[in-house]
């Protein structure tokens, strides 16, 4: 079994963004990123956090908007506009999830798509699902780079997905059809999951739940991508996968954590800087 490591990957990714936006600020060109966090949910803070120190790390600028719980769907959304305008800006991020009276559609599609970094915006999901080149989501964008890092082969696999978010699920899985593999995205309704997981050579879990994919579950030699992330009660960071007794039986698994976490902030980073030099070439 080998691990996948996204923590090493995503470190040498980050020296090498880095080194980029150094060669541009000698031209007085920064990246910057524009982060919306509403409201005061602990977990949003933390993940903004984790963003603004990676982007402080590459010496992208990144300015955090921190907006109040009950800001109406106008007051949002004139506040994208403005963001919008602004040209020294290259990349605007909502973090999600926002409170339940803001209609989260209308306001992922106010994010004008070329500043659209976390590719969730229909004009790049749009291509992501025609196979056109756009902003691809940072967590999906993050295991295709760590599964082409290791040479793993996608065409003519078969891949089962669990979790079918917009965020997860449903790009990854546009993704690896892109790249000719089957896939079975399963969800919450899915009868039988097990029918799927055991035919699978690679299984991407995201759901969020501590010991889903259990060893029986799994076909020999399978690789797992394992996405969830569920802090337990003693504190200890944990994924979907028993990890345990599942990493013996497979070719390849990603630690959580230490493996596709990593991957997704630096992949934020990479489509900031994308993002800029597309600017410089518009
Ligand atoms: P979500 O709540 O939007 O979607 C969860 C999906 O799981 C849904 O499709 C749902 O139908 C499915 N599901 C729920 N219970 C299930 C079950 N018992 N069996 C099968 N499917 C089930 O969640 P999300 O935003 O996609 O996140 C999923 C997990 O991935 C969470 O733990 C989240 O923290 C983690 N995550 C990690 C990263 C990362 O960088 N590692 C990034 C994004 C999300």
């Amino acid at each position: 079994m080998i691990l996948l490591d996204g923590k090493s990957l995503a470190q040498e990714m980050q020296e090498s963004i880095a080194t980029e936006v150094q060669q541009l600020s000698t031209h007085g060109i920064i990246p910057s990123l524009a982060v919306i966090l509403v409201g005061n949910d602990p977990a949003s803070q933390t993940y903004v956090n984790m963003k603004a120190r990676a982007c402080k790390q590459v010496g992208i600028t990144s300015i955090l908007h921190e907006m109040p719980k009950n800001i109406t769907q106008q007051d949002l959304i004139t506040m994208i506009e403005n963001l919008n305008q602004n040209d020294k800006l290259d990349g605007i991020l909502v973090q999600l999830p926002l409170p339940k009276h803001i209609d989260t559609y209308e306001i992922l599609e106010s994010v004008c798509p070329q500043k659209d970094v976390d590719g969730f915006h229909t004009q790049n999901s749009g291509k992501l699902f025609s196979g056109v080149k756009g902003f691809v989501p940072a967590t999906p964008l993050g295991i295709m780079t760590l599964l082409k890092h290791y040479n793993i082969e996608l065409q003519g696999k078969n891949v089962c997905i669990i979790g079918a978010s917009n965020i997860v699920g449903k790009p990854l899985g546009a993704l690896m059809l892109n790249k000719n593999a089957t896939i079975s995205i399963c969800h919450i309704h899915t009868q039988n999951i097990q029918f799927y997981t055991k035919n699978a050579d690679i299984i991407c879990v995201a759901v969020g739940k501590p010991n889903l994919i259990t060893k029986d579950m799994v076909k020999e030699g399978a690789i797992i991508i394992d996405i969830g992330i569920t802090r337990l009660e003693s504190g200890k960071i944990v994924g979907d996968v028993d990890f345990a007794h599942v990493a013996p039986i497979c070719s390849y698994i990603t630690p959580v954590p230490g493996g596709v976490g990593p991957m997704t902030i630096v992949s934020l980073l990479r489509n900031t800087l994308e993002s800029t030099k597309n600017r410089l070439n518009r």
